[in-house]
């Protein structure tokens, strides 16, 4: 699959086009989608483009969007991925109002509209088994074989289908079939399945229901009964229409929906499959749904991805009619970009190297005033104290420089960020020859971070102060497979076994420390950062959202 091009014109697609020529024609007065999940996962950012889709229209037409549970598979389906789904939907920055609907809502008016259809000669029960039925489906270049229980007469019909409904016969004895086309060139039209047998409790209807309506028959009746006027789906249904048509056509429905497909969101170095995604969770590959390296909304959100920045990338990526992989920078770049715009900026230090500062006195503090953001000022300052110990990130120092290593080395002068000039005069080692601190000296004319007398340093570096900074746990993420494009069918070979980075005696400056909040922050030279609910009273643990460089911006000639 070809890699998708950045929308020319965000917001504008083919599926607005077709609304508004609705709307200009007089066809609908008002707009009405629905976004339908099944309640048997969390919800990916692949959902979040159809999410954004659909709720977005409504917004826009001024209609409005219904959230459906599509719970038609009790054996998948649990109440906390419909709890979560709400929350997720929310999280995004949508609402349904009180729009919530289940398709269990309408099991009666399904289950009745089956009889009329067999009433009418449209269906019938079929003893044959799941297996059989598979093997008389026919191919894509060879037509279908009439099952022998395809003539049964109406009130054979009836009885049957209503004693499997009472609940009669066992798991897969049964089940009713559309009369349509054993021979059409659809396979979905070849007397695709409209009930099958299932004794299994329901999470709202208990066990009321021992036949359950397939995801064919249950979809587009439920949209007829909203009054939905656009159902909005990916292209995998393009081939269902017909059947999805016949339903619409054939039964006393309300309302006559369209549907209309548009391409699934693909991107690179991840899976958007809900059977993956759980295998993931089940097989302990990841911490839980919303572990942070998780393409779920749960996890971006404990990520720290902010609901803009994901709102954005989807008006970015736009909508079409052809399948497509979106480079994933494309994501990252809209995080940096929201994040850079709001993210207050503080100073910690991931991988702490201990400085004394020798002629600075012992006991001693001062308070320096440091900018919470550089481009708006309306954010204000803070103070950060300096005293005679530091720390300093172990990778701005070399004992001996490579060359075009500018930061601390042995005699080089560089600038502490908001503080003074610096200088290594002295290494202090372990028994093993570690660096263990490092003595320097500072200039107090250089206050601020400019030499009176002109002189230029090539570093700045972030430091905290020994005395006040914070222990924490940073956990840095990677991409949680190691290929741009993992192989579902097999997808563990393709997991990146180092997604995950621990580092568990970093130190945060106080005003991170002291912030009890779910905020952005950028670690100065270091990326994107956000508390982890893991956090203790006595333990603070951050999660890198994203680093800071950005390579995707210099391709499409930004940032
Ligand atoms: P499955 O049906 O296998 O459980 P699903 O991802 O299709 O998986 P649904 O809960 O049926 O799950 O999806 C709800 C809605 O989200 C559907 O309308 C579906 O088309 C849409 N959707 C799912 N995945 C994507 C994706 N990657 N990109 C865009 N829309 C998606
Ligand atoms: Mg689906």
């Amino acid at each position: 699959m070809a890699l998708a091009p950045v929308a020319a014109e965000a917001g504008r697609d083919f599926i607005r086009d077709i609304i508004q020529a609705d709307l200009s024609s007089h066809k609908h007065k008002q707009i009405v989608t629905r976004f339908p999940p099944e309640p048997n996962g969390y919800l990916h950012i692949g959902h979040a483009k159809s999410i954004a889709l659909n709720f977005g229209i409504a917004q826009e037409f001024h209609g409005h969007c219904n959230l459906r549970f599509d719970d038609t598979n009790p054996t998948k389906e649990e109440q906390e991925y419909i709890d979560s789904i709400q929350a997720d939907v929310r999280w995004l920055g949508y609402d349904w109002g009180n729009k919530l609907f289940y398709a269990s809502d309408y099991f009666e008016r399904l289950y009745e509209w089956a009889e009329g259809l067999i009433r009418a000669g449209l269906a019938y029960v079929d003893d044959q088994t799941q297996e059989e039925i598979r093997l008389t489906r026919g191919t894509l270049t060879e037509p279908g074989k009439n099952s022998p229980y395809r003539d049964r007469s109406l009130e054979e019909n009836l009885d049957l289908f209503r004693r499997m409904k009472a609940g009669e016969f066992a798991n897969g004895a049964r089940v009713l079939r559309a009369k349509i086309d054993m021979a059409s060139g659809n396979i979905n039209m070849r007397d695709p399945v409209l009930y099958r047998i299932l004794h299994a409790h329901h999470p709202r209807t208990g066990d009321g229901w021992s036949i359950y309506p397939s995801y064919d028959y249950a979809h587009g009746q439920s949209d007829a009964i909203e009054g939905i006027t656009h159902s909005i789906c990916t292209l995998e249904f393009e081939d269902h229409r017909p059947l999805y048509d016949w339903f619409i056509d054939k039964l006393p429905v309300p309302s006559k929906p369209r549907q209309y497909e548009f391409a699934r969101l693909n991107l690179t170095y991840t899976v958007l499959s809900k059977r993956v995604l759980t295998q993931l969770v089940r097989d302990g590959h990841v911490a839980g749904w919303d572990d942070p390296r998780m393409p779920t909304l749960a996890g971006l959100r404990r990520r720290g991805v902010p609901p803009a920045a994901i709102r954005e990338f989807v008006k970015r990526i736009g909508v079409a009619k052809a399948n497509s992989v979106v480079d994933v920078g494309m994501l990252e770049f809209c995080i940096r970009e929201e994040l850079n715009r709001t993210a207050l900026r503080r100073m910690a230090v991931l991988r702490p190297l201990k400085v004394v500062i020798e002629n600075y006195p012992e006991g001693q503090s001062e308070e320096l005033e440091a900018v919470n953001h550089p481009d708006d000022p309306s954010k204000g300052t803070r103070r950060v104290a300096f005293s005679r110990e530091l720390f300093i990130e172990r990778d701005d120092f070399m004992e001996k420089p490579s060359k075009k290593f500018f930061r601390l080395s042995p005699g080089n002068e560089v600038r502490l960020r908001y503080a003074y000039f610096i200088k290594c005069v002295d290494v202090v080692k372990n028994a093993v020859g570690e660096v263990v601190e490092l003595r320097c000296t500072y200039d107090p004319a250089t206050k601020g971070g400019s030499a009176p007398d002109g002189r230029k340093v090539k570093a700045t570096m972030h430091w905290l102060p020994a005395s006040q900074a914070k222990q924490a746990e940073v956990r840095i993420y990677d991409q949680l497979f190691a290929k741009p494009n993992p192989d579902a069918s097999n997808f563990a070979a393709d997991l990146n076994a180092q997604s995950l980075e621990i580092l568990a005696d970093a130190r945060v400056e106080l005003a991170i420390a002291q912030a009890n909040s779910s905020e952005p922050m950028q670690f100065e030279r270091q990326g994107y950062f956000v508390r982890d609910p893991d956090c203790a009273p006595d333990r603070l643990v951050f999660n890198r959202t994203i680093g800071l460089r950005d390579s995707f911006a210099k391709e499409i000639g930004k940032g």
